[in-house]
């Protein structure tokens, strides 16, 4: 979307293109745009004799293709985010589904090998860009790269995408650019990055965060509007490419890029004081993860802990399911980074329409309200059974918690209650060290559970409120839906409601409260949540530092004069304008990134 600009490249006046804010900072520079990869071959039809070789050709670029991958993740520059990428291009390379689809193409339709790879990385790309869940609908973008390194590797091409060697700094430019094509072109000469497709939760953008690389994904038409040399102002702050911008917004953007850093240097410096409020009150804040790896980060970012490990990770992009030891081995890595601090491992939320390693599950309509997570683990025990066992084993090398997602009645926590005992029974019996006791703890992302918080209080021993789940079902509103976005607004009256109500019942019952939801990386929001008396938060590693130093602003009595009076107020807009009128101007440089 383009704002204030025409659609041709030649015309030279400023250009704002939309796009989303996937890695934060602010870069001007000449734009490099890189062209699609194109790998021409000859579709050819096999006679009989043929077709054994062409198999054994397929499955031979398979371990070319693996081979070049891995020597990349070898390279000494590449970080564990960078190899955890390349580990997952090699299980999809590796995928047995894949290979047998090949397989089947040659010898039936006696397609070649380039006309088989190519024929099922678009059908399988097409079923994921099919998909609802976005993270999935992304992973169709991991099998087209999966395809072109077979076709690279089949046709001999020259290299992967011809990379150019940067001699000087640029802001790259391209339809789509893959985590290896950035691990290949290094950060050094990377100012920015836009691309048109992409999002804040696909790969490329979590290899970018890490390089503290500035980013600007799912910019439409970006490249109808930007040559190779036009100059670009990319804001990763807002997401947005300015193209072709006069001298005054590039003085602009190059003040507010200095900025930024600035404000992220000085407030890393100081990471590790202690969380108060400006009254003296303690606070506590803990990281959400999702790969055993992102604990040191959050560590060096000044968490106390980790509050939700989110565990589905491990079982998605894969074709065979994680064991207990393969789960243990990844818990225990996370621990040792973390040397004591708490864990709270969420057991795996996943299931609806997602495919779970080579378990088919029945088709849901509706996956946000059908077989997921706590209900998906009840159906296949085994599954619950083997993650227990794991993390029990891994409670003896560290502070473990674990919480359970999605529980909606009692029944069904009883039963998780039932099943954990039997993971302990079992570690016992094989002679396993682990923790003497793991507590065990409640999601409250269900409006059932927040409204009958008082009966569920008592039966667990900590509770984590999920406030994105908690919108989404409270409001009605799709979570993974662009359109309805701004409809599923954490600071609806009717959710903060439920959120008091939560605070009250955890109190009452003496049961500790975090929260875990995104509603914990805004600090407004957590503003607002001290006020209402929660002192525990768990979010995203990097925000943590803007958090700690918003909480520092704020008394306690502000908070809660104000979280009273949004408790009568009977809209998001209002409660987002009250909130704002209070704290927004002591909070100008947080909320903007250290810009104006
Ligand atoms: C939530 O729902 O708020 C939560 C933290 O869990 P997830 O985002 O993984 O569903
Ligand atoms: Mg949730």
């Amino acid at each position: 979307m383009s704002e204030g600009g025409s659609s041709s490249k030649l015309q030279a006046a400023a250009t704002h293109l939309r796009g989303i804010a996937a890695a934060p900072g602010v870069a001007v520079g000449p734009a490099l745009v890189l062209a699609p990869q194109q790998i021409s071959y000859v579709r050819r039809s096999l006679r009989t004799a043929e077709i054994d070789g062409e198999v054994e050709r397929f499955q031979e670029a398979v371990r070319d293709a693996q081979k070049e991958l891995r020597s990349m993740g070898e390279r000494s520059s590449a970080s564990r985010s960078e190899q955890s990428i390349i580990e997952a291009y090699l299980l999809m390379l590796g995928d047995e589904t894949l290979a047998s689809d090949v397989e089947l193409r040659i010898r039936r339709d006696r397609q070649c090998a380039e006309w088989a790879v190519s024929r099922s990385i678009e059908t399988f790309a097409a079923t994921l860009s099919a998909q609802k869940d976005p993270y999935l609908r992304e992973r169709s973008h991991d099998f087209e790269f999966i395809g072109e390194q077979l076709l690279i590797a089949l046709t001999g091409a020259s290299s992967r995408r011809v990379l150019p060697r940067l001699q000087e700094s640029v802001v790259l430019v391209a339809h789509e650019l893959s985590p290896t094509d950035l691990l290949a072109l290094g950060k050094e000469h990377l100012l920015a990055i836009a691309t048109e497709g992409g999002t804040r939760t696909c790969h490329t953008a979590i290899v970018a965060r890490a390089l503290e690389i500035p980013s600007v994904l799912g910019v439409d038409g970006l490249l109808t509007y930007v040559s190779s040399g036009d100059r670009l102002v990319v804001d990763g702050l807002r997401g947005v490419v300015t193209v072709r911008p006069t001298d005054e917004m590039v003085s602009c953007g190059l003040d507010r890029g200095r900025r930024h850093m600035a404000l992220t240097r000085h407030l890393l410096h100081d990471v590790h004081r202690q969380t108060t409020l400006a009254s003296g009150e303690p606070i506590s804040l803990l990281a959400n993860i999702e790969f055993s790896h992102e604990a040191a980060f959050a560590v060096a970012h000044g968490a106390e802990g980790i509050g939700l490990y989110r565990t589905e990770f491990l079982y998605t992009d894969r074709s065979i399911l994680p064991s207990e030891d393969e789960q243990f081995e990844q818990f225990r890595e996370a621990l040792h980074a973390l040397e004591g601090r708490p864990l709270v491992f969420r057991t795996f939320d996943m299931g609806g329409d997602k495919p779970i390693g080579n378990l088919t599950l029945p088709h849901q309509p509706n996956p946000a309200l059908g077989l997921r997570a706590i209900r998906l683990a009840l159906e296949y025990p085994d599954l619950l059974l083997t993650q227990f066992r794991a993390m029990l084993r891994a409670s003896a090398e560290g502070d473990v918690r674990i919480m359970v997602p999605m529980v909606t009645s009692l029944r069904e926590w009883h039963e998780v209650k039932r099943l954990f005992d039997r993971a302990c029974a079992d570690v016992d019996e094989r002679h396993q060290p682990r923790a003497p006791r793991t507590p065990l703890g409640i999601m409250v992302e269900v409006p059932s559970v927040a409204l009958l918080i008082d009966r569920f209080a008592p039966h667990a021993e900590f509770l984590s409120l999920g406030t994105n789940d908690l919108t989404q079902y409270t409001l009605a509103v799709d979570r993974t839906s662009p359109q309805l976005n701004r409809l599923a607004s954490h600071f609806d009256p009717a959710v903060l409601r439920l959120i008091r109500g939560v605070i009250l019942g955890a109190r009452a019952a003496d049961r500790p409260l975090t929260i875990c939801g995104a509603m914990a990386s805004d600090p407004l929001a957590v503003i607002l949540l001290v006020g209402l008396g929660l002192r525990q938060f768990s979010m995203e590693p990097a925000v943590l530092p803007e958090i700690k130093e918003a909480l520092h602003r704020v008394t306690l009595a502000e908070a809660e004069e104000v979280a009273e009076e949004i408790m009568n107020l009977s809209s998001a807009e209002d409660v987002e304008h009250l909130l704002a009128s209070h704290f927004a101007h002591r909070l100008l440089d947080l909320l903007s990134g250290g810009m104006d």
